[in-house]
C-alpha cells in the first residue's frame, strides 16, 4: 500500500495583470445626508483626484470615500522562479 504524502505547496499573490485595477470616489460630504457624487470608475487613480479637485472648488465639499479593486492570481512560488 502506497501513502500519499501531500507536500506544502507555497503560493505567490500577485495582481492579476490581465484585469485592469479600478479606482472611484464619492463624495461623503454633508451632515444630515451626504452628498453622494460619485467619480465614476478608472483604471488609474489620477482621473479620480482630478475630479474631487474640480468638485471641492465646484462645491466646497472636502471628504471623500475612496474604493480601490483589483484582481489576485496565486501561482506556486516554484512556478514563478521557473518563469
Ligand atoms: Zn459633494
Amino acid at each position: 500500500m502506497t501513502r500519499r504524502v501531500f507536500r506544502y505547496v507555497p503560493y505567490a499573490i500577485t495582481q492579476d495583470a490581465s484585469a485592469e485595477p479600478e479606482y472611484e470616489a464619492r463624495c461623503v460630504s454633508g451632515d444630515e445626508v451626504e452628498c453622494g457624487a460619485e467619480s465614476g470608475t478608472y483604471s488609474r487613480p489620477d482621473p479620480v483626484e482630478e475630479w474631487q479637485r474640480r468638485h471641492t472648488q465646484d462645491t466646497g465639499h472636502r471628504r471623500y470615500r475612496r474604493d480601490f479593486a483589483d484582481y489576485a492570481v496565486l501561482r506556486p512560488a516554484v512556478e514563478l522562479a521557473e518563469a
